[in-house]
């Protein structure tokens, strides 16, 4: 018997998450008559997706000549080759459609005079397969694209009549005894009462892990709940040691000023007022990609060129840019930099700090946004009934390091693809499958267990022990000795797990246990990210190791698979798809273009 009443929906898709990918998928889904659910810890239009600010990618070409293969390159290159090629091509090829279809939906884009998409350039984006100059491809609404494409999406789904479940919080998957799939159990948080999701499809949509450390750009919500809950089911997690650090979070406050503001003519300097990156990427300066601008940061800071009384941070500069382009460019970070920074960025810099951003690594999935469970025989096995897409997914298209942009587009081109195929895979007209009521109660049991945890370590405590340990063992520079503490202290903190105190035993609006629930997602999270870091012996995309500075192909040329059991995570591998979609002849990419080769800016 289950230890909770419950109340039981019927649907052929339930997705979980409201941001940009969790809705576009909703939106593809519920266009096509699936009987549709979405299901959100928070008000749709606070996922984080809201706060996404510079704008999204596609090679439209409406500010100079630009195409999807060049997209593509700059994708691959950015991955370090560590991207799968047939989702990197999928996603490029794609970014236009899905640029136009938001267009049509009503997403207000800023304007060019000619009245086309206004588009930016971002860092790592590039012309003539990074030959030629940077390229203006990313399409922005001013500095609020993620809010404009949340509100836009969330309109549409309730027009195609998708049904919300707003502010329920999933806790768990239902999985049947032979591995599919069959929904998810959701707690809902203003009135306690407890529901389950049958599904012949379950779309996970829950963003990021960004909270899993101390400083970040992230929402406080996002705790890799997805990440957290396929963990729960032996099921693998890939790329995790991954992590882009921004290189402009606000020094103290860990707020994003946008890369769009370095694309709109900004520079870093140091405490000489040296323009440093200049002498890191001659050619492409302060628009090389992200975790390059973020390693050199940390190089000048490192070696006491460093802004400020501490010199622990670095300034960018705005306030040699025309008043009118901030205003209409960038209005809110002019607003972040006024706030959170008491910087009127007309006349002075603004302080920043490379500050955890994005995490390129998640739940394993193929272009179609299937959920892959690895098998000795076949690398590419599907989780039958199980679709992950966003940030929480890992397609994988960022590989290594994500560029700037790649993300918003990410969202939609994959979140429509998992639309499309759950059209096709999902028989209308069969009975949802007898749910797995061994997998039920599993859950509730966890969730009363935790419900009335009575150890010593408050959830609050053990959650910034977690965040201290990894900022500071699994960092923008890592080696030997700071992983291998990291992995120690991590294990511990995980351990710790059992001896976690919940103060608050009722149901309604207990932001304790969420909170606990959270800390039982992000814990798996963070215990793959490090201990993956810690077996990766090269250098590659974000993962800078001093021990091995150089990228190792022949061997470290393969995604990492971590199943994270308690406190214990086991490590293996999955190999790279080098193969793309279409030959060249068939109007796809010159292979030779894409070939491996040393990354530089
Ligand atoms: C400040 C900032 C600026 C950015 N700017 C850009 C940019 O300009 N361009 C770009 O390409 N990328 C940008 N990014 C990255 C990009 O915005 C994110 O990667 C992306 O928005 C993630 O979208 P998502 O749909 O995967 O998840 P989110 O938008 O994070 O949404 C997650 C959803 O899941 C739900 N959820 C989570 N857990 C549960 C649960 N247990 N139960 C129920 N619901 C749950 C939440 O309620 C929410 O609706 C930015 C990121 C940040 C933080």
């Amino acid at each position: 018997m289950a230890a909770y009443e419950y109340e039981t929906h019927v649907y052929d898709a339930i997705v979980v998450g409201a941001g940009g990918a969790g809705l576009r998928a909703t939106l593809g889904l519920a266009e096509q008559g699936l009987k549709t659910a979405c299901i959100s810890k928070v008000f749709p239009t606070r996922s984080h997706t809201v706060a996404a600010q510079g704008g999204i990618a596609a090679s439209l070409g409406n500010m100079g000549p630009d195409s999807w293969q060049w997209h593509m390159y700059d994708t691959v290159k950015g991955s370090d080759w560590l991207g799968d090629t047939d989702a990197m091509e999928y996603l490029a090829r794609e970014a236009p459609k899905a640029v136009y279809e938001l267009e049509h939906y009503g997403v207000p884009f800023s304007r060019t005079e000619e009245g086309n998409i206004y588009q930016r350039p971002f860092g790592g984006h590039t012309t003539e397969f990074g030959e030629g100059p940077p390229v203006q491809r990313t399409c922005a609404a001013a500095d609020r694209t993620g809010h404009a494409i949340l509100h836009t999406l969330y309109g549409q789904s309730l027009k195609q009549k998708a049904e919300f479940y707003i502010e329920y919080f999933a806790t768990d998957l239902i999985m049947s005894e032979d591995g599919q799939c069959q929904g998810v159990i959701a707690w809902k948080l203003d009135d306690g009462t407890m529901h389950v999701f049958s599904a012949k499809t379950t779309v996970l949509a829950t963003g990021g892990y960004g909270r899993a450390y101390f400083s970040a750009t992230s929402a406080h919500t996002c705790t890799g709940d997805g990440g957290g809950m396929v963990a729960r089911q032996g099921l693998p997690l890939q790329d995790m040691e991954f992590v882009q650090f921004h290189p402009t979070g606000i020094y103290g406050a860990g707020c994003l000023i946008t890369e769009g503001a370095r694309g709109e003519g900004g520079y870093l300097t140091n405490s000489e007022g040296e323009r440093f990156m200049e002498r890191y990427a001659p050619t492409y300066k302060d628009l090389a990609s992200r975790d390059v601008v973020s390693r050199c940061m940390t190089m000048e800071i490192r070696e006491g060129r460093g802004v400020g009384a501490n010199a622990d941070h670095i300034h960018l500069h705005l306030n040699h840019l025309p008043p009118e382009t901030l205003d209409l460019r960038l209005p809110g970070i002019s607003e972040s930099a006024r706030i959170f920074a008491g910087v009127d960025l007309t006349k002075e810099p603004i302080p920043v700090l490379p500050t955890v951003h994005y995490n390129m690594g998640g739940i394993p999935t193929n272009y179609w946004g299937e959920v892959l469970n690895p098998t000795k025989d076949n690398p590419d096995a599907v989780v039958p009934g199980l679709m992950a897409v966003g940030e929480a997914g890992c397609a994988s298209v960022h590989g290594a390091n994500r560029l700037g942009s790649n993300s918003l587009i990410d969202l939609v081109v994959f979140g429509r693809a998992a639309a499309i195929k759950a059209g096709e895979v999902v028989d209308r007209n069969s009975a949802n499958p007898t749910l797995n009521a061994a997998s039920i109660d599993y859950a509730f049991d966890r969730f009363d267990g935790l419900r009335h945890a009575d150890g010593t370590t408050g959830t609050a405590e053990l959650r910034l022990e977690m965040q201290k340990a990894m900022q500071e063992d699994a960092a923008v520079f890592r080696t030997d000795k700071t992983l291998a503490e990291g992995v120690k202290k991590m294990e511990a903190i995980a351990d710790k797990m059992d001896d976690i105190k919940v103060t608050d035993r009722s149901l309604v609006w207990n932001s304790d246990l969420m909170e606990t629930l959270e800390l039982t997602n992000l814990m798996p999270n963070a215990l793959a990210t490090i201990v993956a870091a810690e077996a990766r012996k090269e250098s590659r995309g974000a993962h800078a190791h001093e021990d091995y500075p150089d990228r190792d192909d022949k061997k470290w040329r393969v995604h990492s698979l971590a199943v994270v059991d308690g406190a214990k995570t086991k490590l293996s591998t999955r190999p790279v798809h080098v193969d793309p979609l279409t030959s060249e002849k068939e109007g796809g990419i010159d292979m030779k273009k894409i070939a491996p080769k040393a990354r530089v800016y």
